[in-house]
C-alpha cells in the first residue's frame, strides 16, 4: 500500500508584509518550529517577493521553506515586472504557487497559462503548487466536479510527479470570507481529484498531496485536516502572524 502523502501546510501572504513585521513573524515561527525534533508535516512559507531573501536567511536551519507566489510561464525574456522561475530557485525557493484564483480573476490566466507557468517551475528545480476552485455560482449550478476535473486536465504538465507537484483544492467563494464548505463537501472534491489523479498518473497520483485552502484557521484547521484525501493546507489571512499559522501547523505535526 502507497504511503500517505507527507503534509504540507503552507503559508500565502499574498501582498501583506513588511520586512520588519514579516521578519518577526517568521523569526516566531522558527523558533517554534526549532522546537520540534520530528516534524510530521512540511511548513512552507510564501511572503511578497521583496521578502524572499530576508525570510530565507531568518528561517535557515529551521525546516521551514520559502516559496513564490507566482512565477512567469517563459524561462526569461521582456516581461516587466514578473519573475522568472528560476529566479525563485535563484534566490532559495522550494515551491511556487501558479494558477491562484486571485491570478485567474486579476490577470485573466488561464489553464493553458498556469500550466506554462507550472512547467515552468519543474524546468526550474521547483515544486509547483497548482491551484483549482470553483466560484459560489459554479457550486450552486452543481459544476463543481465538472469545473475542477477540467482546471486539473488542462492545469497539470504532463511530467507532473508526486515530487514536483502539489494540488491545492481552494474554493473561489472561500477564500478570504470566513466560509469554508462542508466537510462532506471537501471529502467528495478531495476523492475526486484522487481519483483522476490516480487514473492519470498511477502511482504518482496517488503519491501526490492535496490541499485545502479557504479560510483555514485555528478553530477549523484539525477538522480539516482530518479529511480522507486532504494533506495539508494553504491558508491565506491566517498565516501572516505566528500567533495565527503555529495552531494550524500543529495540527499536523
Ligand atoms: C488563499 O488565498 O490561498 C487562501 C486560502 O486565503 P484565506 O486562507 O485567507 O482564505
Amino acid at each position: 500500500m502507497a504511503a500517505t502523502p507527507r503534509p504540507l501546510i503552507a503559508g500565502n501572504w499574498k501582498m501583506n508584509g513588511l520586512k520588519s513585521a514579516g521578519l518577526r513573524e517568521v523569526k516566531k515561527l522558527a523558533t517554534r518550529m526549532d522546537k520540534v525534533s520530528k516534524p510530521g508535516c512540511d511548513v512552507l512559507i510564501c511572503p511578497p517577493a521583496t521578502l524572499l531573501a530576508p525570510l530565507r536567511d531568518a528561517v535557515k536551519g529551521s525546516g521551514i521553506a520559502i516559496g513564490g507566489q507566482d512565477c512567469h510561464g517563459n524561462a526569461a525574456g521582456a516581461h516587466t515586472g514578473d519573475i522568472a522561475a528560476a529566479m525563485l530557485k535563484d534566490i532559495g525557493c522550494g515551491y511556487v504557487i501558479v494558477g491562484h484564483s486571485e491570478r485567474r480573476a486579476d490577470y485573466g490566466e488561464n489553464d493553458r497559462m498556469v500550466r506554462a507557468k507550472a512547467v515552468a517551475a519543474h524546468g526550474a528545480g521547483l515544486r509547483a503548487i497548482i491551484c483549482v476552485g470553483e466560484t459560489a455560482a459554479e457550486r450552486k449550478n452543481g459544476e463543481t466536479l465538472k469545473i475542477i476535473g477540467k482546471q486539473l486536465t488542462d492545469s497539470l504538465p504532463k511530467n507532473s510527479t508526486a515530487k514536483n507537484t502539489i494540488i491545492a483544492y481552494e474554493p473561489v467563494w472561500a477564500i478570504g470570507t470566513g466560509l469554508t464548505p462542508t466537510v462532506d463537501d471537501v471529502k467528495e472534491v478531495h476523492a475526486y481529484l484522487r481519483s483522476r489523479l490516480r487514473r492519470r498518473l498511477k502511482a504518482d497520483g496517488v503519491a501526490m498531496r492535496l490541499l485545502y485552502g479557504g479560510s483555514v484557521k485555528g478553530s477549523n484547521a484539525a477538522e480539516l485536516m482530518a479529511v480522507d484525501n486532504v494533506n495539508g493546507a494553504l491558508v491565506g489571512g491566517a498565516s501572516l502572524t505566528a500567533a495565527d499559522f503555529w495552531p494550524i501547523v500543529e495540527t499536523c505535526l
